[in-house]
Order: structure tokens, then C-alpha cells, then sequence
């Protein structure tokens, strides 16, 4: 046996192999820069990319032309929501977000605070879920984007985005959504989901890390967009740097696959979550899931087990790389924010997040 066994796979995923071998090329004999237009090594590694960023917009239900490459969804979330806002001043200085969401959606509306905007942090229920309606109450005259995670990454919990995503646009609201847990795992579309911007990352379906991408919809006018990157001008100008060919050829063939496989991994998946849940639940008294049973990915499973630390149990399980949080917030021995937004008290916050995606190792 080698090692314990991965259950993290929301902090991140290894690289399928047959993604890692449509990369190899382009570090090797096809290592030119997409932007050469004045030779056949640029041709090749543009042809590359305009490939791949087609099987990423066919996986989300995009046009190719909609798909902007950044670092990752990190980058992705920050461009969309600082981006939008900054070039929307004019219009409007109100972002709605939700408590629940990744720390790159809400600290980048942190920072947007300090630049003079103002948000609205709404709440969850028990479950997790925020009330669509909610948003709709929150929008005022000055809201220029809603953000709402579409799935949680420490829960697994499924948000309602196409009926957030109708409110929006009855509003005419920009609407973005971090997809980057939904895309590839469970069917995520963005005309049903009606969102204007979504980000997604490679790593999280098996594809390299640092590299993502940012859906921008097509419409005229254009979504509005200030840049955080500035340079050559590619990705039309909205985000400048040479493209990562390699990082860009993983993701699209990762996309490729997550598409191909969507349906058979998902059931695979919840099959084994819900194995896991029964035995831990018929074994142990004391343990709780937590968020919603009902709309959840397949693959998430986040318990609290009473009377134990996170920490503490963590290391009784030498055998399992499981988590007790995100992984961008678990050096801080905080009980989890999104879990503090459930209303599960603060013992009970500090608990083992499993994600059971790997009992057998592709
Ligand atoms: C992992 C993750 C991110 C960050 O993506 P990176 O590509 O690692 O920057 C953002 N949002 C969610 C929901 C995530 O799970």
C-alpha cells in the first residue's frame, strides 16, 4: 500500500494521465508562443488553444470565443468581480454576494469596500442554500453584480443560480458565478444558469494547476470588464500574458474527459459518499452531515463528529488525507466560515470535510 489515501479532492485533483500526455508536446517539440503569428511553431500552439478553448466552452455549454485564460479560478473570481465593478462605477456601486462563498469572491468584495463600494453579504439557511428571493430584496437601483457560488466547495451544496440567475436578468443585473466545484461534476450550463460570467479552474477536474479560465457572455454591448492584468493585449485585452499552451491543452482535454464521463463518475461517486455516510452514521452516535442531503455534488461529503477537533481526528486518521476545511484557510484554526454560515456551533465547525473521490483511484 502506498501512502494514505487521498479524500481532498476539492483542494485539488492529480492529472489524469491522459491529460498529462496531450501536454507533453507542447513543452517539448511544440513549445511556441501562441501570439507568433509569423511562423509555423506560433501556428501550431495557437491551433492548440483555439482547441482547447473549445472543449472547455462545449463542457460549460459556451461559445469558444466567451472563454478568457487566466491562472486559475482564483484569478477568475477577482477578475469578474473587481473587474466588473470597477469598470461599472459610472452605473453603480453595489455588489450582492453571499457569506458562504470562496475567499477570492469575498475578499475581492472586501477590497472593493475599501475602493468605496458597498455589499451585501447575504445569509444562508441551515442547509446552506441562500433564498433566491433574497437577492431579489437586496438589489437596489445602484446593484451592478450579483456573485453566488454555484456549488460550495467545503459542502458540496448545490445553490439555486438558474432562479438567481432569472432574477438578475428580469433585472438587468450582471450575475457571475464561481462554478469552478460544479463544472465538469454535476451538469452546469450557462444559458440555463443564465449567468453573464463564470470562472472555473482546471485542477479541480483532474486537469494542471495554474491555469482557469473566466466565461464572459457574448452580448452587445460588451460586458464591461476593467483589466487586472495589463500588457500585450491577449485574451482580447482583457487579461495580457503569454498563454500557458501546456496548462491550456491539460484543461481542454480534462474538460474533454470530465464532459465524456460526467454522468457515469457522478453516479460512481454518490454511490460511494453514501456508502461512507451510512456506515459512519449506523457506527458512530454523535455525527451530523452537514448542508443539504438533497442538492449536493456527488462527490462532497462534510461531517461534524461531536465531542472530537477536526485537528485531533485528522491525526487519528493516519491512513486518510482528508480536510477540515478549504485548503486556502486551513492554516488558520478558525472553525470554517461557511460552515459558521450553516449555524453549526463552533465546536462542531472544526470538523473533517471528506471528499470521498478517491476510494478507488482511477
Ligand atoms: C479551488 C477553488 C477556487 C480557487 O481556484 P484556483 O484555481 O486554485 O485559484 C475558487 N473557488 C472555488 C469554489 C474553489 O473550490
Amino acid at each position: 500500500m502506498a501512502g494514505p489515501i487521498y479524500l481532498d479532492y476539492n483542494a485539488t485533483t492529480p492529472v489524469d494521465p491522459r491529460v498529462l500526455e496531450a501536454m507533453l508536446p507542447y513543452y517539448r517539440e511544440h513549445f511556441g508562443n501562441a501570439a507568433s503569428r509569423q511562423h509555423a511553431f506560433g501556428w501550431k500552439a495557437q491551433e492548440a488553444v483555439d482547441r482547447a478553448r473549445s472543449q472547455i466552452a462545449a463542457l460549460i455549454g459556451a461559445d469558444s470565443k466567451e472563454i478568457v485564460f487566466t491562472s486559475g479560478a482564483t484569478e477568475s473570481d477577482n477578475l469578474a468581480v473587481k473587474g466588473v465593478a470597477r469598470a461599472m462605477c459610472a452605473q453603480g456601486d453595489h455588489i450582492i454576494t453571499v457569506t458562504t462563498e470562496h475567499k477570492a469572491v469575498l475578499d475581492s468584495c472586501r477590497e472593493l469596500e475599501l475602493e468605496g463600494f458597498s455589499v451585501t453579504y447575504l445569509s444562508v439557511d441551515g442547509a446552506g442554500f441562500v433564498e433566491p428571493e433574497a437577492v431579489r430584496w437586496a438589489m437596489t437601483p445602484r446593484t451592478i453584480l450579483i456573485s453566488v457560488m454555484a456549488a460550495n466547495n467545503e459542502t458540496g451544496v448545490l445553490q439555486p443560480i438558474a432562479h438567481i440567475g432569472r432574477i438578475a436578468r428580469e433585472a438587468g443585473v450582471l450575475f457571475h458565478t464561481d462554478a469552478v466545484q460544479a463544472a465538469g461534476k454535476v451538469p452546469f450550463n450557462v444559458a440555463q444558469a443564465q449567468v453573464d460570467l463564470a470562472s472555473i479552474t482546471a485542477h479541480k477536474m483532474y486537469g494542471p494547476k495554474g491555469i482557469g479560465a473566466l466565461y464572459i457572455r457574448r452580448r452587445t454591448p460588451r460586458i464591461p470588464l476593467a483589466p487586472l492584468v495589463h500588457g500585450g493585449g491577449q485574451e482580447q485585452g482583457v487579461r495580457s500574458g503569454t498563454l500557458n499552451v501546456p496548462g491550456i491543452v491539460g484543461f481542454g482535454r480534462a474538460a474533454e474527459i470530465a464532459a465524456a464521463e460526467l454522468s457515469t463518475e457522478g453516479a460512481r461517486l454518490s454511490h460511494l459518499r453514501d456508502r461512507l455516510w451510512d456506515r459512519l452514521s449506523s457506527t458512530l452516535s454523535d455525527v451530523s452531515l452537514n448542508g443539504s442531503a438533497r442538492s449536493r455534488l456527488p462527490h462532497t461529503l462534510n461531517v461534524s463528529f461531536g465531542g472530537v477537533e477536526g485537528q485531533a481526528l485528522m491525526l487519528g486518521l493516519e491512513g486518510l488525507a482528508v480536510s477540515s476545511g478549504a485548503a486556502c484557510t486551513s492554516a488558520a484554526a478558525e472553525p470554517s466560515h461557511v460552515l459558521k454560515a450553516l449555524g453549526v456551533p463552533d465546536d462542531l465547525a472544526r470538523v473533517a470535510a471528506i471528499q470521498p473521490r478517491s476510494i478507488h483511484h482511477r
